[in-house]
């Protein structure tokens, strides 16, 4: 067995594990492995030990790695912050796109959706730490966000993402993570039909589970540590 499938199926346990204890099916959550910096021969051992979902933050890393790895048919998924004059790459490559935090964003991901590929799945980022994270919405500003994104052609807003600051603790951790869980609930009931709540990494999977996560975005339990160039 390699080493990444080896993490794979640990990190597949600990997800297991984090269900039982919250009284979840383990089906209620799916893996996005974070391969970014990674080259494309990891991604494709992850892919032999059975991982379809990947997670993608730099555009022009991404890109040429999509392509590579064409034949294996797997689902690639949009992370990392994403500029205006970078949304055309994102709309031709990706099946989803988790950080979407403004308008202009959606719009023209949207307009420059290929129609042949289907809607693009969204979610919007949400700055669930206030001050200590500049990335995301603001809270308050998800209900109009949501709601004009709905509106959009080409897109499919499928739910909330966040990135929480790290926690010191699990209690910290799961009180971030539930101020994205009740802004999604606030969003079903005012009628907006989201299956997704994509929250939790390598250090805090656990807690994201426990506050009702159904994609965890896990990257260096996987993968090992990242270096960047
Ligand atoms: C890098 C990254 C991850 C993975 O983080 P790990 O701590 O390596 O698991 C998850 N989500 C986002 C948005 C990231 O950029």
């Amino acid at each position: 067995m390699t080493t990444i499938a080896a993490n794979l199926q640990a990190v597949r346990e600990r997800i297991a594990a984090a269900c039982v204890a919250a009284g979840r099916p383990a089906a209620t959550v799916s893996l996005l492995a974070v391969s970014k910096t990674w080259p494309a021969a990891a991604v494709r051992d992850a892919a032999a030990a059975g991982q379809r979902r990947f997670g993608e933050s730099y555009v022009q890393e991404a890109v040429p790695k999509v392509a590579a790895l064409r034949e294996l048919d797997l689902e690639w998924h949009f992370i990392g912050p994403l500029q205006s004059n970078k949304t055309r790459p994102v709309a031709e490559t990706f099946a989803w796109v988790h950080s979407v935090e403004r308008l202009k964003i959606a719009e023209r991901l949207s307009q420059q959706r290929p129609p042949e590929l289907g809607p693009l799945n969204v979610c919007l980022q949400v700055n669930v730490s206030g001050e200590a994270s500049k990335s995301g919405c603001a809270p308050g500003e998800v209900a109009a966000l949501a709601s004009a994104v709905a509106q959009l052609p080409n897109l499919r807003l499928r739910g909330l993402m966040a990135i929480p600051e790290p926690g010191d603790d699990i209690a910290t951790q799961r009180r971030r993570f539930a101020t994205l869980r009740v802004l999604w609930e606030r969003l079903a009931a005012d009628g907006l039909s989201l299956d997704t709540l994509s929250m939790g990494m390598s250090d805090d999977l656990e807690a994201a589970v426990l506050e009702g996560a159904t994609m965890v975005r896990v990257g260096t339990a996987i993968f090992g540590e990242r270096t960047y160039q």
